[in-house]
């Protein structure tokens, strides 16, 4: 049996670093940024402008074709 990832359930929207719409590219970090406030920023970026994954640090998030949701990975 697959186990429940938990969903996000909040619009997703754009990277608020490079605007790139996080829904095509199918996977975001919801994750602190190095200039302190969170963000849910896309890959490239969160490598760029982001402090790691984990608690207090950040989550990555991956796009589930089936439903159209996206899952804590
Ligand atoms: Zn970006």
């Amino acid at each position: 049996m697959r186990t429940q990832n938990t969903p996000w359930l909040s619009p997703v929207g754009t990277c608020p670093f490079c605007t790139r719409d996080l829904v095509k590219l199918e996977q975001f970090v919801d994750g602190r940024t190095s200039h302190g406030p969170w963000a849910t920023m896309c890959m490239p970026c969160h490598k760029t402008h982001g402090v790691g994954i984990g608690q207090g640090k950040g989550q990555h998030y991956k796009l589930n074709e089936e439903d159209a949701t996206f899952y804590k990975s």
